[in-house]
């Protein structure tokens, strides 16, 4: 098979792992080669602009790479990729915001919840250290970049509220300071440039990447090639592979293209293929995350996840064709995904008027967006019970004694059925109106990805680091093992892009 030809296979889904990795090794053959003259030289070369790139691309301003060594490319017509349109919300454990609001909270909790949500398959070194850094990550945020918070909120597997939410209720709210920041140090990411192929010396170190410019996305043949060399390392910071169907399926058959997902479209894993090509690893690309909260009465993300996950614990998910509940409303991610798929049809979850406006709207949803979500039908408001049971065809006797129920557990603070968490002030759902939200599964967010150490250097499938190449954010795995707590990929790609320039500068 030649060079293109393997690419080409790979890239179009076909079956990979271990094997096919080891043959990339043991063939130097498949690694790209030093062009014989370098179009361009860089000092540090950043893949992608999300979260992850942004922080490298920051942390190496500050420790003093010229503005002109620094370079970012994009392969998008706009940057932000998956970190734009996030839920705007970093986990931090142990910050003045919490303590405001008498929140106790520690790194050590914090460890602890990551690694019992991973199953474990966290690496723990990589765990404990979004751990130990997530408050001086948010303070930085906070102090240095510009980031405006304005509420901490709960996200279901967290022991506490310690979701820091932003201002503009998504991840823009993180990504437009971060570069604006950037623009005013003279640093601007190159958009529509694709890298196609990351290029290593003949030590096996990575020396550069051969990209394409004027890339158009969706005209897979478009651009101009060109060979830019990297002096001080290329991070590889391009996402996850959630909008790849043929490859998310080769590792979770399941994953079809019935399943939509939240994520941008760009988000299709090719710099993670690319890093195989020359020998690095990767590790748990088979769990991929569902997320629970999203509606089949809106595309993408959408706006119910910000409702959901403020309604947890405020009143009952049920499956409406018998009327019960059937899951831990407050459980993790995958719990509650799995737990819908299983019953093979959307479920719902509702509370009471009262809560939705002292515990959601205003807090992790404004007054717009659940205007927004109301007139488009992905919430609807029943007066009683009785009018959400004809709506939805729910058994009307089973859904009083669930609700009956649930308001005792609430009132006792225990379920002893399904171990929901309640949380101080919230209403029992006792009398109407009540607003409701369908809700079916999308695929959400690659954990497994390349492995890194502490460093964030890419590590090859013989358990080297390989020199000259990094990695952070969702294209790395390990991190979060078998599931990813709420908020907390923000931490993790902001503190491993920062960690990989920190380490690339000081490896020079
Ligand atoms: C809708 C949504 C909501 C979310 N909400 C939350 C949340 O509330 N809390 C939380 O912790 N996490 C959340 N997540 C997950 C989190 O946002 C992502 O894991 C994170 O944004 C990934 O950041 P990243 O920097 O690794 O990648 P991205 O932000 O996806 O950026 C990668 C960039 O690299 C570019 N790229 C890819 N390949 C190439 C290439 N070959 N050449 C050039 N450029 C390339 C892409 O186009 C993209 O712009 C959410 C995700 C989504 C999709």
């Amino acid at each position: 098979m030649t060079n293109q030809s393997r690419r080409q296979f790979l890239k179009t889904g076909a079956l990979f792992g271990a094997a096919s990795a080891a043959a990339a090794v043991a063939s130097p053959a498949f690694s790209a080669q030093q062009p014989q003259k370098w179009d361009e030289t860089t000092g540090l070369l950043i893949i992608g602009t999300g979260f992850a790139g942004l922080g490298a691309a920051l942390e190496a301003h500050y420790l003093g790479l010229k503005s002109e060594e620094i370079t970012i490319l994009e392969k998008m017509p706009t940057a932000g990729g998956n970190s734009i349109i996030n839920g705007g919300a970093i986990a931090a454990a142990g910050t003045d915001m919490q303590a405001k609001e008498g929140i106790k909270d520690s790194a050590d909790l914090l460890y602890a919840d990551i690694l019992k949500a991973g199953g474990g398959l966290c690496h723990p070194s990589l765990a404990r250290r979004i751990a130990d850094e997530s408050v001086s990550n948010y303070e930085w945020l906070r102090d240095e970049i510009g980031v405006e918070f304005k509420a901490v909120t709960y996200h279901g597997g967290h022991s506490v509220k310690r979701s820091h939410a932003v201002k503009a209720n998504s991840g823009s709210g993180f990504v437009l300071p971060m570069l604006a920041k950037l623009k005013s140090f003279g640093i601007e990411p190159r958009l529509r440039v694709i890298v196609d192929q990351i290029i290593v010396d003949e030590n096996k170190a990575v020396v550069g990447v051969k990209a394409r410019t004027g890339y158009r996305f969706g005209k897979e043949q478009s651009g101009k090639p060109v060979y830019i060399r990297a002096t001080k390392g290329v991070v590889i910071a391009a996402g996850g592979f959630a909008q790849n169907v043929k490859y998310r399926m080769s590792q979770d058959p399941r994953l079809n293209e019935k399943f939509t997902s939240t994520n941008h479209r760009g988000a299709t894993g090719e710099m993670i293929m690319e890093a195989q090509e020359i020998g690095a690893n990767t590790v748990q690309m088979d769990w991929i995350q569902l997320g629970p909260w999203t509606s089949p009465d809106e595309q993408g993300f959408g706006v119910a996840p910000l409702f959901v996950e403020s309604a947890v614990g405020l009143g009952p998910m049920i499956d409406p064709a018998t009327g019960k509940r059937f899951i831990k409303e407050t459980g993790n991610r995958k719990v509650r995904a799995d737990a819908i798929v299983a019953i093979g049809h959307p479920c719902l979850i509702y509370t009471t008027e009262e809560n939705v406006m002292k515990q959601i709207v205003g807090k992790n949803m404004t007054q717009k967006l659940f205007e927004h979500a109301l007139n488009s039908n992905v919430l609807r408001k029943f007066n009683t019970l009785k009018e959400m049971a004809d709506f939805y065809k729910i058994p009307y006797a089973q859904l009083e004694e669930t609700n009956k129920k649930f308001n005792g557990y609430m009132t006792a603070m225990k379920d002893p059925e399904f171990d929901c968490m309640f949380f101080k002030g919230a209403a029992l759902n006792d009398k109407g109106p009540y607003y409701v939200c369908r809700l079916w599964p999308r695929v959400h967010h690659c954990m497994g990805g390349l492995e890194i150490n502490n460093n964030a250097q890419v590590m090859s499938i013989r358990g080297e680091p390989i020199k000259g190449l990094y990695a952070a954010g969702e294209a790395t795995g390990g991190v979060h093992g078998m599931d990813r707590l709420g908020t907390v990929a923000v931490a993790d790609c902001i503190i491993f892009g920062r960690v990989a320039a920190r380490h690339a500068l000081k490896a020079k």
